[in-house]
């Protein structure tokens, strides 16, 4: 399974390559398909190689795409419990005089 994934912005795009060019791992390529404004954004077109490093979204100057980690996906929902119960404070035994 993947461990990471990306968002991409497909409006934002105006497709000078560099996510495509800088990713480590070689996950992206762009589209053969077109924008709003006529360019082809990138797509994953491995997606099992993408780690979610985000270095596509750190090159992008347009904001147009955005790495993730599936882990850390994962981790924000089991860490999303219900509070335990509020431990007794003694403050019954204050009236002894
Ligand atoms: S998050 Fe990293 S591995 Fe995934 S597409 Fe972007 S640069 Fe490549
Ligand atoms: S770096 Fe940004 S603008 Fe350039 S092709 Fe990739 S998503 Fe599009």
């Amino acid at each position: 399974m993947a461990k990471g994934s990306v968002q991409i912005v497909v409006e934002r795009c105006k497709a000078c390559g560099f996510c495509v060019e800088f990713c480590p791992t070689k996950a992206l390529a762009l589209s053969s398909a077109f924008n709003a404004k006529g360019y082809h954004p990138p797509y994953l077109i491995q997606p099992e190689k993408c780690s979610g490093c985000d270095l596509c979204g750190m090159y992008c100057p347009d904001f147009a795409i955005f790495g993730y980690k599936q882990q850390a996906a994962k981790q924000a929902t089991t860490e999303a419990k219900p509070a335990a119960p509020a431990p007794a404070t003694g403050e019954e035994a204050t009236d002894a005089r």
